[in-house]
């Protein structure tokens, strides 16, 4: 028996028919798009976020883009973001015209440094090119950032901030869930994420009922009052009721799920000798979408671990900085230490709700007996 690196097969057996009897209500009635289970997943994810208004969307990296537009972001604009994070992240900032100022890390929580983040605009706003605009934290690997230094910075400077929870469905700071932590959330569905559904999906979760509208037109193609009546220029961005069914016969399973990656994550980090494991300040709840630890010898842990039939994936080897995509904005290896220190030893260690103690133990002796 081999240790999967997510397990996904696991959960659907649990689930136990239930999800395809949430599929079947939608091909019974046929409302394939904008169908009831739309409605009430957007409902349920805002109770259980704690947030006034979320809309579904056809993915993650839509959530961001539909953020951006709704915010009127374009060219002359500055967005800070980290470098150390899924490309589509800074993607979306780019394709909306506007520069991605990309900000260092805390090594240790692997987020946006709000220390830096405060340089980084001070830069901007004396280099005086850039308007600065908005701001994207990144729940890393399940970790909330640090809200309450990143939303103050946001208020002084006159701000928007857009949380990036793509991987932190089910995590909390300071008893507030993630979703509900910047002025609005953009999250994915994608299968391998803490809430996933069986395909590409996303949602927007934000209070400000302003916000909300334009972004409902811009994910109809900037629809006004009706379906051939447009505003503004939006996309086609909708969930489909298929993938919103299958989120309502997963979304009761997210909280037990949860606690079966904590009771993973906390073997590993007693268990792992040798490799930085993961840190969750006090008030923080990861929802541990990943397992991560720095190893120096990264590639050789990697190689070794693969010799042992253990899968490990390397999230993210590359800091947005130096991505090819993004040479034109002249960024150098040492501009961001941190985030580049990560990337040259990250690795992710299997993480699931499914793992046994006994699985768990095996990934740890291999580990350790690397060193
Ligand atoms: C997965 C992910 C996205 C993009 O989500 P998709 O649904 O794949 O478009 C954006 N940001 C982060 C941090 C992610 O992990």
């Amino acid at each position: 028996m081999s240790i999967a690196f997510i397990d996904l097969k696991s959960q659907h057996q649990l689930l136990d028919g239930s999800v395809l009897k949430s599929i079947s209500a939608v091909l019974e009635h046929g409302r394939y798009c904008m169908g009831p289970e739309v409605v009430e997943l957007e409902k349920r994810l805002a109770a259980h976020c704690q947030v006034a208004h979320v809309l579904s969307c056809s993915s993650g990296t839509d959530a961001l883009f539909m953020s951006l537009l709704a915010y009127g972001v374009g060219p002359g604009d500055a967005i800070f973001t980290t470098a150390f994070t899924f490309f589509a992240t800074a993607e979306v900032i780019a394709l909306a015209g506007a520069t991605p100022v990309f900000v260092d890390i805390d090594p240790h929580s692997f987020n946006l440094d709000p220390v830096r983040l405060d340089e980084a605009i001070q830069n901007v706003k004396s280099d005086g090119k850039l308007k600065p605009k908005g701001i994207i934290p990144v729940d890393l690997f399940g970790l909330p950032a640090d809200y309450d230094a990143i939303m103050d910075l946001a208020q002084t400077e006159d701000l928007f901030v857009l949380e990036d929870a793509a991987q932190s469905m089910g995590g909390s700071y300071k008893g507030r869930p993630a979703g509900s932590l910047g002025h609005v959330a953009a999250t994915s569905f994608y299968p391998s994420k803490p809430l996933g559904c069986y395909g590409d999906g996303g949602a927007v979760f934000t209070d400000n009922q302003g916000l909300n509208d334009i972004m409902s037109s811009i994910r109809i193609h900037g629809q006004g009052d009706d379906k051939y009546h447009n505003v503004r220029l939006g996309l086609n961005a909708r969930l489909d009721s298929i993938q919103a069914a299958v989120l309502l016969a997963k979304l009761p399973l997210l909280e037990q799920e949860l606690e079966a990656r904590t009771r993973v994550a906390l073997r590993y980090n007693q268990g792992l000798r040798g490799v930085q494991t993961p840190f969750v300040p006090s008030g923080y709840r990861s929802a541990w979408a990943l397992y991560s630890v720095l190893c120096d010898r990264r590639d050789e842990l990697h190689d070794h671990l693969a010799a042992l039939q253990i899968p490990s994936v390397i999230y993210y080897s590359v800091s947005l900085h130096l991505q090819d995509a993004f040479a034109s904005l002249n960024y150098q290896r040492g501009d961001l230490p941190h985030s580049e220190f990560c990337s040259d030893r990250v690795i992710s260690l299997p993480m699931h709700p499914f793992l046994s103690d006994e699985e768990v133990d095996q990934v740890i002796q291999a580990v350790n007996c690397f060193n």
